[in-house]
């Protein structure tokens, strides 16, 4: 199903080490591998003497000190967060308090939607609910410090405050987990939301920037083109759901084991959230049906 999207999984970098990925952005690979987080969470140091830090990452001791490390004899001035799950934005906070920088994103945690009667937050565990931004920003907004400028592109799906930034100086873009050169992100009801996330393809689609630095993984390249894939991916899946119920009506499990071929096992708890995810947006679509609100353990047919 994904070797339609040109994927790069060359990544070495090793965890805690500084390095210069292009002129005025340094990264750090904090050591939280995981068939989400690839190899595990980029910290990014943007500028130099007075610096922004983009996605500070979670609660992981030895990151938090790398982190302070890398900055050592510098001024932080800006930490921004791309969106509020565990491994982005809970170390915010320590590196506030180390260096008195404010926290600029787009806001606290929030389900894309109302939750539904009995639903509870699917992937409730990867949130970082205690989040509270010092500055929320808008989307387009331009934040600007000393010798960088930064665009705050609202980029919501993955989460409902997922940001992207674009990097003016460097012409490039951070994607935090919205798109990533090594995989697609997850989008999982009520947290993220399908027609959010395609829309904010899209939005990213008609931007010119040639580079993405993203949360996870190594750089993607010829970012336009990529984007263009994400999207075909995305539209491959919905058409595979819609050929699967076109046999007739059909849950969720039953749809990831016919579209998921050779899926890790530890990620079909994932798929079925992005199956969910699809379904969602087909029913708001009219194009599907189910009883009530669509749901996990929902049977959906074609309309
Ligand atoms: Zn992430």
């Amino acid at each position: 199903m994904s070797d339609d999207i040109p994927f790069d999984k060359r990544f070495d970098v090793s965890p805690g080490a500084v390095e210069e990925v292009v002129p005025g952005v340094r990264r750090i690979l904090c050591n939280n591998p995981s068939p989400f987080t690839y190899r595990g969470t980029v910290s990014y140091i943007v500028g130099r003497g007075r610096v922004a830090i983009i996605d500070p990452g979670p609660l992981d001791e030895p990151h938090i000190a790398a982190l302070l490390d890398a900055v050592r004899g510098e001024t932080v001035t800006h930490i921004f967060v791309t969106h509020t799950h565990h491994d982005h934005s809970p170390a915010a906070a320590r590196i506030k308090a180390a260096t008195g920088a404010p926290v600029l994103a787009e806001g606290p945690h929030r389900a894309a939607r109302p939750l539904n009667i009995d639903e509870t937050p699917r992937l409730d565990a990867s949130n970082d609910t205690d989040f509270k931004p010092d500055r929320a920003l808008a989307d387009g907004e331009v934040v600007t410090g000393n010798g960088w400028t930064l665009e705050a592109i609202a980029t919501p799906g993955h989460t409902a405050n997922h940001m992207a930034f674009a990097f003016r100086e460097g012409n490039l873009v951070f994607s935090g987990d919205h798109v990533m050169a090594w995989s697609t992100p997850v989008v999982a009801p009520p947290d993220g939301a399908m027609s959010d996330y395609m829309a904010s393809l899209e939005k990213l689609r008609r931007r010119s920037e040639p580079i993405y630095l993203p949360g996870h993984g190594g750089a993607v390249r010829d970012a336009p083109r990529f984007v263009s894939a994400y999207i075909l991916h995305r539209k491959a899946r919905e058409a595979a759901i819609l050929r699967h119920l076109a046999k007739g009506e059909a849950d969720i499990p039953s749809i990831v084991r016919a579209i998921y071929i050779g899926l890790d096992p530890r990620l079909i708890k994932a798929a079925g959230a992005s199956v969910l995810a699809h379904l969602e947006d087909l029913v708001a679509r009219g194009e599907v049906a189910t009883e009530g609100p669509p749901a996990v353990g929902g049977s959906y047919r074609l309309r």
